[in-house]
This record gives C-alpha cells, sequence and structure tokens, in this order.
C-alpha cells in the first residue's frame, strides 16, 4: 500500500510537527527530530501521540 504524496506532505509529527519518513515495509511513518513512529493502518496514517510509538528515552534512532 503506498500512500499518497501529497497526503504525505501536509502531514507532520503531532509532538514536535517534525518531517515524516514513510517506511513502507514497516507500515509506520517516523518522524526525523523525536523519532516517534506512528503506525499506517490500511493506508491511513494514524497521526495520534497516544498512537505511536515512542523511541527509549535518550537514543537518537537514524
Ligand atoms: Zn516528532
Amino acid at each position: 500500500m503506498t500512500l499518497d504524496p501529497e497526503l504525505l506532505a501536509i502531514l507532520v509529527c503531532p509532538n514536535d510537527r517534525g518531517d515524516l519518513d514513510v517506511r513502507e515495509q514497516e507500515q509506520v511513518l517516523v518522524c526525523r527530530s523525536c523519532g516517534y513512529r506512528y503506525p499506517i493502518r490500511d493506508g491511513i496514517p494514524v497521526m495520534l501521540i497516544d498512537e505511536a510509538e515512542k523511541p527509549p528515552a535518550g537514543r537518537k534512532r537514524r
């Protein structure tokens, strides 16, 4: 499932408004600045902090 590029262009991280990277294999959006991972369900990004997977404290994801 491929996300609409126009949709992606307007999406930002709800935590810090950072840019998002798409990882299609994992079906997640990853924030470049805070590292939160937002699940993509049935092609729809779930942009909720409550649903996000947080990175381990004090560590940065690539
Ligand atoms: Zn973020």
